[in-house]
């Protein structure tokens, strides 16, 4: 294929993935962001000594052989990552590993311990686990007739609910039972999707088993890597967006910080270039954008350049709204009281209430739930000597219907941090650095007009922006794209979007 021009607007995981993969196989590649660093959201935050990474970033397929280890692997890039879990707690119970290990079902067996009378539907809830699980790690293996056997049994046996949505699949399992559907289904509402929104195959996928306990084995009767594993890399996320920079600058990329991409550039149906925002214009043979879908098509590209399938996927999608995070510096060790470093609260169950108010500008103030997080448990460097990290955090509108951000953020931090103290006593006391994070950051961060943190709602037969775009020449990747959010998502559509440009421009 004939050597390229690809500018790339925006140096986050969908960016980065995309140009290190072209710039590996000779293009020529420049990528610009408006932020000093590369990683977009996932770039660090610093105070007082301190350094912090927006999330938990607790990632799937990144454990040895799993797929985007061998991915980076491919690319040159190793990375050491650490294994890693999360709790779950309700206002009635918790769901926290045992101190003890106690075997792959520990979490099957406490819920019928505590809903004896939902045995029946606890049982047929993991049954339609294990074949959806049997499903995902066929479909991961080379075709064979005993792989498609395989999957179509296993499809049998969840083939009745395949037009259900989690809604209707936990009252029909449950009975309506509101705490059990919250175990199950209080993942989606962090999403932004009410649980009416989604089809119920999504369910294990955002429940794995082995993301509750860490000490479950991957392999599972003599099949390899059978269940995906759950990971942090070792000294912080930003190490991928450094090390997926290098390699692009290896291959003599060029990455351009602190510029804002105005336009794209479009002339006879074709993207020629782009504009900056000192009206630079910079002609590339190939232009790659991300970030919010509306934001890079109305205000970038130009609907006029559009077909009208396109204009209505956009017209259609949902953004996720944005997350509160409140960073601490804390001169004393909080894991001697929350010994797991991510647990979720969860504080209601009414859960399609929590997601129309945060679609409707209301912040919850934490009545509806948040996440206590130690970045510094596999990031020792974050936190200075004898020091540690505390991040809670929760999911709020972008836009608040009464009031703005800037206002209410200091009271708003005050609540989450006395929410908090409640399961760890003293935190107060011991605040040494404090760091907000509003929508507004958010915003800042990912250079979008409304901060979504991770993509688009994944609302039931909805599409995203493809990849391809009716602009030849032009590709859209990121959290808002095609594939969705998440990083393993993120770098994985990337991935297919360099596919479809190199299977586009093979002849030539
Ligand atoms: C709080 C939080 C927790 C998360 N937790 C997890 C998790 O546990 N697991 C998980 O898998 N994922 C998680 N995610 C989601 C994941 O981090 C994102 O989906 C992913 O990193 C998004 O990558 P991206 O490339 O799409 O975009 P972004 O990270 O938004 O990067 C876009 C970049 O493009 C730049 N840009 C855009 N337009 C322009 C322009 N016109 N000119 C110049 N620069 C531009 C922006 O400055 C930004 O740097 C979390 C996200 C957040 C915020």
């Amino acid at each position: 294929m004939k050597r390229r021009k690809i500018l790339i607007i925006g140096a986050g995981l969908g960016g980065l993935t995309f140009g290190a993969l072209a710039a590996r196989d000779g293009h020529e590649v420049v990528l610009y962001d408006r932020n000093h660093e590369p990683g977009g959201v996932v770039a660090l935050t610093r105070e007082g000594g301190f350094s912090f990474e927006q999330g938990p970033l607790i990632l799937s397929d990144l454990l040895p052989s799993e797929s985007i280890c061998s991915f980076l692997q491919e690319l040159g890039i190793c990375l050491e990552t650490v294994r890693d879990d999360r709790g779950l707690s309700t206002r009635d119970f918790d769901l926290i590993r045992p101190k003890e290990y106690a075997g792959p079902n520990w979490r099957k067996e406490k819920l019928k311990e505590l809903f004896p009378e939902e045995a029946g539907g606890i049982d047929a809830y993991y049954r339609f686990y294990d074949a959806l699980m049997e499903i995902r790690y066929q479909s991961s293996r080379r075709d064979s007739p005993m792989k498609r056997i395989l999957m179509g049994l296993a499809f049998l046996k969840v083939r009745k609910y395949q037009d259900m949505t989690c809604e209707e699949f936990t009252d029909l399992l449950f009975h309506g039972n509101a705490k059990l559907k919250l175990v199950f289904n209080g993942i989606l509402a962090d999403f932004c999707a009410d649980p009416a929104e989604v089809q119920c195959f999504t369910l294990p996928f955002v429940n794995t088993e082995t993301a509750f306990d860490k000490r479950i084995p991957l392999d599972h009767k003599g099949r390899e890597r059978y269940y995906g594993g759950f990971a942090y890399f070792k000294d912080g996320c930003q190490k991928l967006p450094e090390a997926l920079l290098g390699s692009i600058a290896a291959h003599d990329g060029i990455f351009v910080p602190d510029t804002i991409v105005e336009n794209v550039l479009v002339e006879g149906g074709r993207a020629r270039g782009i504009r900056l925002a000192d009206g630079t214009e910079v002609d590339g043979d190939v232009v790659v954008g991300c970030g919010s879908a509306r934001d890079f098509f109305e205000k970038m590209v130009g609907l006029e350049h559009l077909d009208e399938g396109y204009r209505r996927i956009l017209r259609e999608c949902r953004p996720m709204e944005a997350v509160f995070m409140v960073h601490l510096g804390v001169d004393y060790d909080p894991r001697r009281y929350q010994e797991q470093s991510l647990v979720y609260y969860y504080r209601g169950y009414d859960l399609h209430g929590a997601v129309d108010r945060l679609r409707n500008g209301i912040y919850h103030e934490g009545a509806d739930g948040y996440l206590i997080y130690f970045p510094d448990a596999h990031a020792p460097g974050f936190a200075p000597e004898g020091y540690h990290c505390v991040t809670i955090y929760t999911v709020c509108p972008d836009t608040l219907r009464a009031g703005d951000w800037e206002t209410m953020k200091d009271g708003y931090a005050d609540q989450l941090i006395a929410l908090a103290e409640e399961h760890l006593p003293g935190l107060s006391k011991h605040i040494v650095a404090k760091k907000i994070m509003t929508a507004l950051d958010y915003r800042k961060m990912t250079h979008m007009s409304k901060s979504s943190f991770g993509g688009l709602v994944p609302i039931w037969g909805q599409k995203n922006p493809p990849h391809v775009t009716p602009v030849r020449d032009l590709y859209f990747v990121g959290q808002q794209s095609e594939n969705g959010g998440g990083v393993p998502i993120v770098i994985n559509g990337a991935r297919e979007a360099y596919r479809k440009f190199q299977s586009m421009h093979r002849s030539s």
